[in-house]
């Protein structure tokens, strides 16, 4: 096995205390690569302790102190931007040049981001004759973020630089699945010497390592981003202990386009929007609904643009789309496009598995799929797949259009394509998500708030929003009379 990876704790390297490992796999040849610790309970006390005894030293330096460590990091990683690239690309099957263009330099921009914004949250005054009012933001203390497997570095700064920046002592779980990049951070800050205890790294498996940061007391709030049916567990083990929550969970996303819709960018970015990182990113439009009049020619259009996708090598710079991350995952979108047939669906392209051969034989790589012919109710239509499947349904009119939009359980994100601005702002108005695009997807800027509604999540991360949830609000006032 070439690399054996640690925890962060206290600012040392350690392996877990029960001593075991956990293999992790290369999802583009199927063979493990890696060992990850298995951490236990015991490891999430001692980091929960170190970043206890940590926090009086980090909340009491000032924001521009945490700042500028913060900054050091960034720096430190943008130096090595190749490196984690490669390591992104190597342990979720993601195309090089997509972590090279997307994950890295974003996780470098939230670091950066938050840092500065730091040093521009003020406190609140709230002026009455003969009164002084006014509402600190104080850190909470030891926070735990936990993170999932599709975008692994760039989720995991998003929520823990904004603890740290705020003045928190962080514990962070990576996912079980692709852990290397977190660990690498992790020796980053060994290396410019962060302050031991403040950013701790516990490797391992969700329901072990995971919940008993979720369940430890002395853990002030937990910040999540996965699947609905974790979120839900982790509301009800925090809620008994009435712990702060932030859920960032699944998502079935819609994209709705009119006959009107400029055709600039259009299918560029639906293409983009149905099968970037092989479909696994929480934002992808997984449901395209299109009006009737350009069903057809859409249809068409999309389905060439699917086949002529390349999916293979993720270090070959032709490749399109690497694999799915996982069997485990394999196996549940190929249980996916299976149900998707026997529900009726017609899959006009994709729908299998993909042998690239060489290197590459063993992985878990499967076509760009699209499917039409289904309805709104159906699993298919209402159930996250998080792989490259795409469903077609046809609209008539703007009401038919927003019923469809909002007839699953899920909340996250829309995307609207049309050249009616009226439209669109009636449409964005009433359909039921946190996020809504109009001729584009995916255009971010880190100030906004991101979360979701329904069953997508509870909560907003992002600019403010994330300062203020890793923030307790206490408000002060004087009479002066
Ligand atoms: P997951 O819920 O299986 O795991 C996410 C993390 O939670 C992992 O680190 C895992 O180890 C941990 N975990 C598992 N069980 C736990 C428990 N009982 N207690 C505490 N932690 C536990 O999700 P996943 O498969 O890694 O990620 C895919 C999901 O994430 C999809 O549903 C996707 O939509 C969602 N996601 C949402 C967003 C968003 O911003 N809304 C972003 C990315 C991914």
């Amino acid at each position: 096995m070439d690399l054996r990876l640690t925890h962060l704790i206290n600012g040392e390297a350690r392996s877990a205390d029960a001593g075991a490992w956990l293999e992790v796999f290369e999802p583009a040849t199927g063979q493990a690569y890696a060992q990850c610790p298995e951490g236990s309970a015991s490891d999430i006390a001692d980091a929960v302790e170190a970043a206890r005894l940590a926090f009086p030293a980090w909340s009491a330096l000032p924001a521009a102190d945490r700042a500028a460590w913060i900054n050091r990091l960034a720096d430190a990683l943008e130096a090595r931007v190749d490196d984690f690239a490669a390591a992104e690309s190597r342990d979720v099957g993601k195309p090089l040049a997509l972590a090279r263009n997307l994950d890295i330099p974003r996780a470098v921009s939230n670091l950066r981001f938050f840092a500065a914004a730091a040093t521009q949250f003020a406190s609140e005054s709230h002026g009455a004759p003969g009164i002084v009012n006014y509402t600190l933001r104080q850190p909470l203390g030891v926070v735990g973020i936990i993170s999932p497997w599709n975008l692994p570095l760039y989720l995991f700064t998003w929520k823990f630089a904004p603890a740290l920046a705020a003045g928190n002592c962080v514990v962070g779980k990576p996912s079980e699945v692709t852990p290397v990049t977190a660990w690498m951070l992790g020796e980053l800050a060994r290396e410019i010497g962060f302050p031991p205890g403040v950013f701790n790294i516990v490797q391992g498996r969700g329901g072990i390592v995971g919940q008993a940061l979720v369940d430890h007391p002395k853990v002030k709030a937990i910040s999540f981003t996965g699947s609905t049916a974790v979120g839900v567990r982790i509301a009800e083990s925090c809620g008994r202990s009435l712990k702060k929550t932030s859920l960032e969970l699944g998502g079935k996303n819609a994209t709705l386009v009119f006959a009107d819709a400029p055709r600039a960018k259009l299918l560029d970015t639906v293409v983009r929007s149905a099968f970037l990182n092989s479909g696994q990113i929480c934002l992808c439009g997984s449901r395209l609904l299109v009006q009737r009049p350009y069903y057809d020619e859409f249809r068409d259009a999309l389905v060439a643009r699917a086949q002529a996708m390349v999916v293979g090598d993720p270090l070959d710079g032709s490749t399109n789309l690497g694999p799915v991350v996982s069997k485990a995952h394999f196996d549940k979108v190929m249980a996916c496009i299976a149900l998707a047939r026997a529900e009726g669906g017609r899959v006009l392209c994709g729908g299998e598995a993909v042998a690239p051969g060489g290197r590459c034989r063993d992985g878990w790589f499967i076509a760009p799929t699209v499917i039409e012919g289904l309805g709104p109710g159906c699993r298919t239509n209402t159930e996250e797949i998080f792989g490259p499947v795409v469903t077609l349904q046809a609209f008539d009119t703007d009401e038919e259009a927003l019923a469809l939009a909002n007839a699953t359980p899920y909340g996250l994100s829309a995307s609207v394509w049309t050249a009616d601005l009226g439209r669109a702002h009636r449409l964005a108005e009433r359909i039921e998500a946190g996020v809504v695009w109009v001729n584009t997807w995916m255009n971010r800027d880190l100030r906004t708030p991101f979360g979701g509604v329904k069953q997508s999540g509870l909560g907003r991360e992002g600019g403010w929003e994330a300062l203020r949830f890793f923030t307790e609000a206490k408000n002060v006032t004087i009479d002066l009379g």
